[in-house]
């Protein structure tokens, strides 16, 4: 066997490889050719490197299914040919990329890391440098013969997290990304600290299926205080519309009105599914806790548990393109697939 890990780098985009429009002044992506002539430290690294690009980079503001199962694709056809895949992309969605992938690649036993960075690789104070570097490493970490770290991940600012479990915080800060629910998977610092009793098991044995088809008639719906009937009623009432991610109040609570819950049950019997999820950045739901729970969970709203609302509305799209029956679709729902749930 080859001593030396295979790392397939795949460009789709994003401020680690833009510089400034001469004309706008405004960031665009530009050639991955001449991203990789920026960062002749890749060089130095133990492993054999090979890029491949989106056609045409984006701002990842523009990434949608589609894009997804691009990346999903180049992932699943290089397969067999690489020990780990490295994703650049744009910081601003790059949650819910990595939950979308975590959900399209199934017994997944290789890395899948993605990283991108706050400032173009181009400038003077960049954090893409190390972002990148370590991203490859940990990507290319093996023991045995076999990849220590065998799902899709995200890593940022000294940090890998579980791509599924993550959220963009800042929009300045170097540490763009949180995971609120779940511990770091490795820490870097002098030494890479690798938390292995927090990575997911190995899929031993079982063949890698990529999901390509994702279902995109859903919609995320935040509670305020002062939501309108008129409002809900349209948001349900839309053509087509299959789920809902609900972001609920702390614990997944929501006014107890009778026109709110007879318009959930009216969508729910309507085959629509409604996922709840809290609009706190940490904690998990528990319908039922409060009086002002009790109700959705009577009348079959799904628990989010702890989910992001990035993990649960790619979930959703993930599940819906799967045409589970609606009578499994709840319990399926509320099961941990890809560790991004308790
Ligand atoms: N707008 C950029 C993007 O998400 C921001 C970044 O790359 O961090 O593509």
């Amino acid at each position: 066997m080859n001593s030396k890990a295979k790392i397939l780098l795949l460009y789709t985009g994003g401020t680690i490889g833009m510089r400034k429009d001469f004309d706008t002044g405004a960031l665009k992506a530009f050639n991955f050719s001449k991203l990789l002539n920026r960062i002749p430290e890749l060089k130095q690294l133990e492993c054999e490197i090979e890029t491949i690009s989106f056609e045409e980079p984006i701002d990842s503001s523009n990434m949608n299914p589609q894009e997804w199962a691009k990346i999903a694709s180049v992932i699943g056809d290089n397969y067999l040919g690489f020990d780990g895949f490295v994703v650049l992309h744009g910081s601003d969605t790059m949650s819910y990329s990595a939950s979308a992938l975590s959900f399209m690649l199934e017994n997944l036993s290789k890395p899948v890391v993605f990283t991108g960075s706050q400032l173009p690789i181009g400038d003077l104070r960049t954090d893409a440098k190390e972002n990148l570097i370590t991203a490859i490493q940990i990507a290319s970490l093996r023991e045995n013969g076999q990849a220590v770290v065998t799902e899709v991940c995200l890593y940022f600012e000294y940090k890998l997290y579980r791509g599924n479990r993550t959220t963009k915080i800042n929009a300045e800060h170097f540490k763009a990304f949180t995971s609120p629910n779940y511990p770091e998977l490795v820490e870097s610092g002098v030494n890479l600290k690798i938390r292995r009793e927090l990575l997911l098991p190995m899929q031993q044995g079982k063949e890698l299926v990529v999901h390509e088809n994702l279902d995109n008639n859903v919609v995320i719906v935040k509670m305020f205080p002062g939501m309108s009937k008129t409002v809900l009623a349209a948001i349900l009432d839309i053509q087509n519309l299959k789920g809902i991610v609900l972001e609920t109040y702390g614990s997944g609570n929501a006014p107890t009105e009778d026109w709110f819950i007879s318009l959930l049950l009216k969508a729910i019997n309507k085959g629509i599914y409604i996922i709840n999820v809290t609009q706190c950045s940490a904690g998990s739901v528990n319908m039922g806790q409060y009086d002002t729970s009790t109700a959705m969970k009577e009348i079959g709203v799904i628990s989010g548990k702890d989910i992001t609302t990035e993990a649960a509305i790619t979930k959703l799209m993930y599940l819906l393109g799967q045409n589970i029956a609606a009578t499994e679709f709840k319990m399926i729902f509320e099961t941990s697939l890809r560790g991004e749930m308790i």
